[in-house]
């Protein structure tokens, strides 16, 4: 099974994935999302 972008589910052979952790589970974004996350959006 392959690691999934929680938002917009593209895999680490579209965008590299980031790990992180989004209340109490651990998940990955793509960095196309990331600017997202950080700024605040659900
Ligand atoms: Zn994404």
């Amino acid at each position: 099974m392959e690691n999934k972008c929680f938002m917009c589910e593209n895999t680490s052979h579209d965008k590299v994935l980031v790990a992180i952790e989004k209340e109490g589970e651990a998940k990955f974004v793509c960095v196309g999302c990331l600017p997202t996350v950080i700024h605040g959006a659900k």
